[in-house]
């Protein structure tokens, strides 16, 4: 521990120090294989937990039980308001154990333990409280229908929403917490049982969660978690007959694979994928908004955020204005351990990927782009990239097109709005983008034009529980969040009476 650092929890010594398994039906048990994952802390590359890399059998056991848990009705056929009562009681098991979960978040994925007390914890609790109320407000409709055979027959109809089954929830590293919970609430809020698979790189807030579960009255099998790599469990996981629904967050290219198999046995499927998210500042924006928005939007999590923008074009009258004040913001942000409440940019989750985020920035480097860093690393065996901006970089260089879930910002004159909003929605993905005006006639002509799931002007990156959030085009498919979300975790009947 370096100076400046808050303490570790006693509780938080003793969940590293055990031996972990896998949970599922309710307890944890060892994983049939002797394989093993080792997790380590980012700030220094020191390992502190070791987890079952899991085998196909250990995923079929899982989703075995999920599945027996499902087809009993233990859950899905329980009164919706004592499921809503317990995965209430689940919220309050995760803030009374939030310093807990913060510290455990920030020492398996390196973030700020201000961002992890605040969104870890914070958010999640918002969105699982939002989420269990869904559960008590499940409806289908009634339906006039015109059948007209045999005659004089009289009918009515209606529809019921039933929960779709056996989901596989699979969740990335840049949010271990947070993503998880988006899986497991609505899943159980529908009614759903769940086998869950964090990132093999950030298991460990989700595994105290599944403890948690049972704890807040969720019975055994309903919620199953396994850890393991993708190639291996993940697959299992998601190709497992047994399995009715997926839902994924991670990058596009896994997505694209996962929906692969699942074409399949058409196994529904939402995916949220990556974004390159695009921000146009318009020559009328409020500058100092600008800064403080978009520094936020590029830099929190050190880039490593789906809806993080990365492209900003900027209107050529505040573009030397905006090149100064980034460049100055960018030199002022403070590098250190996440465990350090003043370090503004922390270690990104795991040494391939800082040496991802490098190589892209390399090979900006050799093609002649202008690059101007911050701070460097405070501990050459932690995984930082120093926070990085990019001036007027060329629009096919890999870095501009690619998602680098990095410190990495390129800033780009652009003439006028036409050429920005072309050069913005010139991208593959469609995730997120954010348009810095204060014309209202701007703000309401353009956001229609913008190729993107969320839009935000003047601001960016702010989510809520309320507000449907997924892609266009290669950012994915489908909408988490927001009154419809159990939809997708529920089939539709229509049931017809002939009286
Ligand atoms: P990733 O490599 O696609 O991994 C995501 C998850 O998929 C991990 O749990 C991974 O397991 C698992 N996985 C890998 N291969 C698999 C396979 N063949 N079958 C089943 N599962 C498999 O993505 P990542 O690098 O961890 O996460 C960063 C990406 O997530 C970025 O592209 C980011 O944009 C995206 N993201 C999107 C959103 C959104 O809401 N749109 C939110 C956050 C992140 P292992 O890690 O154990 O290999
Ligand atoms: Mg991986």
């Amino acid at each position: 521990m370096t100076a400046g650092t808050v303490p570790l929890l006693a509780s938080v010594q003793r969940f590293l120090g055990r031996q972990h398994g896998l949970y599922i039906n309710g307890g944890w048990r060892p994983s049939t294989s002797s394989q093993t994952l080792t997790v380590f802390n980012p700030a220094n590359g020191q390992p502190i937990a070791v987890t079952p890399d899991a085998s196909a059998e250990d995923v079929d056991q899982a989703v075995q039980s999920a599945h027996r848990a499902f087809v009993s009705g233990v859950w899905a056929r329980r009164a919706p308001a004592e499921r809503e009562r317990i995965l209430l009681r689940y919220a309050d098991l995760l803030e009374q154990h939030g310093e807990e979960l913060a510290q455990l978040e920030t020492l398996e994925q390196g973030k700020s333990i201000n961002i992890a007390r605040a969104f870890e914890v914070g958010s999640t609790l918002n969105w699982m409280r939002y989420t269990a109320g869904l559960t008590t407000k499940i409806c289908g409709r009634t339906l006039d229908v015109s059948i007209p055979v045999p005659e004089g027959a009289r009918y009515t109809a209606y529809t019921r929403k039933e929960p779709v089954g056996v989901v596989a929830g699979i969740v990335p590293w840049n949010f271990p917490l947070m993503i998880g919970m988006w899986k497991v609430m609505p899943a159980l809020a529908a009614g759903c049982s769940i086998v869950i698979k964090p990132s093999e790189i950030t298991p460990l807030t989700l595994m105290r969660m599944a403890e948690l579960a049972t704890e807040a009255g969720i019975p055994d099998g309903v919620f199953n978690l396994i850890t393991g790599s993708g190639s291996v469990c993940g697959s299992a996981l998601t190709s497992h007959p047994r399995v009715a629904k997926i839902s994924f967050t991670g990058s596009t290219a896994t997505g694209k694979h996962i929906a692969r198999s699942a074409v399949d046995r058409l196994t529904r499927l939402s995916l949220e994928l990556g974004g390159k998210n695009p921000a146009i500042v318009l020559a009328d924006a409020d500058p100092q908004q600008v800064i403080e928005g978009l520094m936020m939007g590029s830099f929190l999590n050190q880039g490593q955020v789906c809806a993080a923008s990365s492209r900003i074009y900027v209107e050529a009258p505040l573009f030397d204005r905006l090149a100064a004040d980034f460049e100055q913001a960018i030199k002022g942000l403070s590098v250190g351990p996440g465990l350090d409440p003043s370090a503004q940019i922390n270690a990104l989750a795991s040494g391939a990927h800082q040496q991802s985020v490098q190589a892209y920035l390399a090979d900006a480097r050799e093609q002649g782009a202008q690059i101007i860093s911050g701070a460097s690393a405070p501990d050459a065996n932690g995984y930082y990239v120093s926070p990085s901006l990019i001036l007027n970089p060329d629009d096919n260089l890999r870095l501009t097109r690619s998602e680098v879930f990095g410190p990495v910002l390129s800033l780009t004159r652009v003439a006028d709005v036409e050429e920005a909003l072309a050069r913005a929605n010139d991208s593959d993905y469609g995730l997120t983008a954010s348009l810095w005006t204060t014309s209202l006639k701007s703000a309401m002509d353009l956001t229609p034009r913008i190729e993107a799931g969320t839009v935000w002007v003047n601001s960016h990156t702010l989510i809520d529980a309320n507000m449907p959030f997924g892609g266009f085009k290669q950012s994915g498919t489908g909408r988490d969040f927001g009154v419809d979300w159990l939809d997708a975790f529920t089939e539709t009947k229509s049931v017809c009476i002939r009286h």
